[in-house]
């Protein structure tokens, strides 16, 4: 029987702004300029051309914030009011380098578009917009697959109306459920996660992480080939290869995903949010969840969705 556990809920929400955090300073880079002038990442750096500094996160962690807190108003999923939550942070100019499908998409929202209409379209909209903010929704739903297929799937339309984006977030919210619930089993993840989200770019993406990890390939080499650009099918097999490699290791796992380079906080954020939600909160180097920007409001929030969850349980 899947049993919800606080720890793992505080540990996937702080391990996503952790991973993001980590990778801000180094977003847009080549892994081999990362290798080359940092090094292993160990630590958060400032980034003052981004007027961030360390232990900031950027717009990935902004936007899983607006879930959760929505989350927790409405108890539970509801896309307008996420939707709202969206426009309300647009407008507040603190958008730390908002991505363009979601950028039009608000602007449309702010028209009057309503969010079943809202998303970008195309080729384009296959970016990592929805998967790298979705982990709330794979918390507050981990006990019904079902509800949060679907939930997932109107979420993340609300900016990528594209089957790819919608497929990439439903596969990290299936993660972080099954860590959460305590049932993840590494060995059968990316199959279970094939199951669960259909034959798609993604899962192709997914079979060829797992294929890496048989072969124990190097992570430099492996995240080279899966990639780290904002292509939703590449950054979600990265992030997975970099958790599945080091199942019970934070630190690695989302020290790995970031030396990746290019969407650095983005595959940080995603492998931070599955690796935290199977290692906890204690599973976190004491020193990342001190210096982390907004840490107490973070796991506040995560521990009201576990209450929601565990409330309806009883
Ligand atoms: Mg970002």
């Amino acid at each position: 029987m899947p049993e919800p556990d606080p720890s793992r809920f505080s540990g996937c929400l702080l391990g996503l702004a952790i991973g993001d955090a980590l990778g801000m300073p180094l977003e847009g880079m080549r892994a081999s300029n990362i290798r080359k002038r940092v090094g292993r990442v160990r630590d958060f750096m400032d980034a003052p051309w981004r007027m961030l500094k360390a232990g900031q996160w950027t717009d990935d962690t902004k936007m899983m914030l607006c879930h959760a807190r929505s989350i927790l108003d409405r108890k539970g999923v509801v896309v307008e009011d996420t939707a709202r939550k969206f426009v309300a942070w647009f407008e507040s100019g603190d958008w730390r380098g908002i991505g363009g499908s979601t950028y039009e998409s608000i602007q449309r929202l702010r028209a009057g578009v309503p969010p079943e209409e809202s998303g970008a379209r195309g080729e384009m909209a296959a970016g990592n917009g929805a998967a790298m903010r979705i982990a709330p929704v794979g918390l507050v739903d981990c006990l019904d697959l079902e509800k949060l297929r679907r939930d997932v799937r109107e979420v993340s339309m609300i900016t990528h109306a594209n089957p790819e984006a919608v497929a990439g977030a439903q596969a990290v919210a299936f993660a972080v459920a099954r860590a959460a619930r305590g049932d993840l089993e590494p060995g059968s993840l990316i199959t279970e996660t094939v199951d669960f989200i259909g034959p798609c770019a993604v899962s192709d993406r997914l079979l060829l992480a797992g294929d890496f990890l048989d072969r124990h390939m190097e992570p430099e080499e492996a995240l080279a080939r899966l990639g780290t650009s904002g292509y939703v099918v590449e950054t979600v097999a990265s992030a997975f290869f970099c958790f599945l490699r080091t199942p019970g290791d934070f630190q690695e796992t989302v020290s790995r995903a970031v030396e990746g380079g290019l969407d650095a906080d983005t595959t940080g954020a995603v492998a931070g949010a599955i690796s935290g939600a199977f290692n906890g909160l204690e599973g976190i180097p004491e020193r990342w969840r001190r210096e982390v920007e907004a840490a107490e409001e973070i796991i506040e929030l995560a521990e009201g969705i576990y209450h929601l969850v565990s409330g309806s349980r009883a």
